[in-house]
């Protein structure tokens, strides 16, 4: 309740920064991203000029440190407005390597701490909605979805949730080794459709969540720009930029959305803008070599937020 108060009074878009630990064997001591508090971080830059800093602020800022749970703790109030009718998209943004999988999916080897946002999401609405069985009867569906090429595959469409939701991202892991990694070049889409009947007075509610798991922000290097790889990127760059449009547009209140620019902004079209509310992560790779990337990660994010 006081979340979404909050939120009417800001907008409904929110962006989070979270910022990958170094993985083992990675040496630490070219760090160029400080997270300086709860809600800036600071980037180190060289250039003709000398050394300089940059800082960011969102709404957000979650540390190499920062546990599933606790980035789980500060989404769950939207995950759970879904419940009262609303929709909700939630974005994972950023390079090939930065962690958005670990933030919506986890690692490979899953555990109950290790588990990321789609898991726990489902668990939280599950929960939620046997506590309010004795007033609310609810439906829950979920479906799976990738984009690749601007083109849509079912990953699955039925109702064992948990069990499919794996199974979902096995059918991605099994195109990715078929297909030069094929989810990092992807987006893959997790919706639940959400529909609430109030027992005593039959009234019917809707509302509708859609966790993102982006296809790889970076540019590709200009030697493998060509052929298969060359129309992924273009169509990766495509629909970023239409998604990052959309976005930026609603957080300026413009009157025209450009929600036809792909395929992505057009599914999601009924759950971006309006009542809906939207969560962007935005992920950095914490290395010196993923600098030029980081900064163009941040830009997207200065833009939408
Ligand atoms: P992406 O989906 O953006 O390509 P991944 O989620 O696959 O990136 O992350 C790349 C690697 O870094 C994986 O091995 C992942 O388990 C690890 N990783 C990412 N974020 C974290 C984190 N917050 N804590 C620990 N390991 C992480
Ligand atoms: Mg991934």
């Amino acid at each position: 309740k006081l979340y979404n108060q909050v939120q009417d009074l800001k907008g409904n878009i929110r962006v989070y920064c979270r910022i990958r630990p170094f993985l083992p064997g990675q040496a630490s001591r070219l760090n160029p991203v400080e997270d300086v508090d709860d809600r800036t971080i600071e980037i180190a830059t060289t250039s003709k000029h000398g050394k300089g800093k940059k800082s960011f602020t969102f709404n957000k800022v979650f540390g190499p440190s920062a546990k599933q749970e606790e980035v789980f703790a500060d989404t769950q109030p939207l995950i759970r407005s879904v419940l009262d009718g609303y929709n909700v998209c939630i974005f994972a943004y950023g390079q090939t390597g930065s962690g958005k999988t670990h933030t919506m999916t986890g690692p490979k080897e899953l555990t109950q701490e290790s588990m990321g946002v789609n898991y726990r999401a489902l668990n939280d609405l599950f929960q939620i909605t046997e506590q309010r069985k004795d007033t609310i009867s609810y439906d829950i569906s979920v479906q799976m979805i990738e984009i690749y090429n601007e083109q849509v595959r079912d990953l699955l469409a039925t109702d064992d949730v948990i069990n499919l939701m794996n199974l979902g991202h096995k059918n991605r892991a099994v195109g990715s080794t078929a297909m030069n990694d094929r989810s990092s070049r992807s987006h893959s889409c997790l919706t639940v459709h959400v529909q609430g009947k109030d027992l005593t007075s039959g009234a019917v509610l809707r509302g509708c969540m859609h966790l993102v798991d982006l296809a790889g922000s970076e540019r590709l290097d200009k030697t493998e720009a060509v052929g298969d790889r060359l129309k992924e990127a273009q169509h990766i760059n495509k629909s970023l930029s239409a998604l990052g449009d959309v976005i930026a547009s609603l957080a300026q209140k413009q009157t025209h959305v450009p929600y036809r620019n792909s395929k992505l902004t057009q599914l999601l079209q009924d759950s971006l803008g309006g009542q809906a509310k939207t969560l962007m992560f935005v992920h950095i790779s914490p290395e010196h070599d993923a600098l030029g990337e980081t900064l163009s990660t941040l830009k997207f994010a200065e833009r939408v937020s």
